[in-house]
Protein backbone atom coordinates (compact mmCIF):
# COMPACT_ATOMS: atom_id res chain seq x y z
CA UNK A 1 0.00 0.00 0.00
CA UNK A 2 1.22 3.46 -0.87
CA UNK A 3 -0.57 6.12 0.61
CA UNK A 4 -0.83 9.20 -0.86
CA UNK A 5 -1.54 7.89 -4.25
CA UNK A 6 -4.24 6.95 -6.23
CA UNK A 7 -5.04 5.02 -9.79
CA UNK A 8 -5.71 7.94 -11.91
CA UNK A 9 -2.32 9.60 -11.51
CA UNK A 10 -3.63 13.04 -10.51
CA UNK A 11 -1.77 14.92 -7.75
CA UNK A 12 -3.25 14.10 -4.10
CA UNK A 13 -5.41 17.03 -3.06
CA UNK A 14 -4.94 18.47 0.14
CA UNK A 15 -7.74 18.65 2.83
CA UNK A 16 -8.24 22.21 2.17
CA UNK A 17 -8.21 22.00 -1.58
CA UNK A 18 -11.46 22.34 -3.55
CA UNK A 19 -10.54 21.09 -7.11
CA UNK A 20 -6.88 19.21 -8.73
CA UNK A 21 -4.62 21.62 -9.67
CA UNK A 22 -4.92 22.30 -13.54
CA UNK A 23 -8.84 21.94 -12.78
CA UNK A 24 -10.38 25.03 -14.94
CA UNK A 25 -12.39 27.15 -13.06
CA UNK A 26 -9.88 26.84 -10.12
CA UNK A 27 -6.75 28.83 -8.70
CA UNK A 28 -4.41 28.84 -5.79
CA UNK A 29 -5.92 31.42 -3.19
CA UNK A 30 -4.28 31.36 0.21
CA UNK A 31 -5.00 28.89 3.15
CA UNK A 32 -8.51 30.38 4.78
CA UNK A 33 -6.69 28.16 7.97
CA UNK A 34 -3.20 29.64 8.03
CA UNK A 35 -3.77 32.73 6.60
CA UNK A 36 -0.99 31.47 3.96
CA UNK A 37 1.57 30.80 6.80
CA UNK A 38 1.76 27.34 6.32
CA UNK A 39 1.79 26.93 10.43
CA UNK A 40 -0.97 26.37 13.15
CA UNK A 41 0.72 27.13 16.11
CA UNK A 42 3.96 25.84 16.22
CA UNK A 43 2.77 23.07 13.94
CA UNK A 44 2.46 22.73 10.13
CA UNK A 45 -1.57 23.67 8.92
CA UNK A 46 -2.84 20.41 7.80
CA UNK A 47 -5.43 22.23 6.10
CA UNK A 48 -3.05 23.31 3.50
CA UNK A 49 0.17 20.95 4.76
CA UNK A 50 2.23 23.12 5.18
CA UNK A 51 2.21 25.61 1.85
CA UNK A 52 0.02 28.18 3.07
CA UNK A 53 -1.69 27.83 -0.52
CA UNK A 54 -4.69 25.51 -1.61
CA UNK A 55 -6.56 25.08 -4.83
CA UNK A 56 -10.19 26.60 -4.68
CA UNK A 57 -12.93 26.53 -7.09
CA UNK A 58 -13.77 30.11 -8.53
CA UNK A 59 -16.36 31.14 -10.12
CA UNK A 60 -18.52 27.82 -10.72
CA UNK A 61 -21.10 29.67 -13.26
ZN1 LIG B 1 -2.99 26.40 5.86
Amino acid sequence: MIDGENETGAAPLKPGDEAAPGTPGSGEDICPACSGTGRKGDAECSNCQGTGIVQEGIGGG
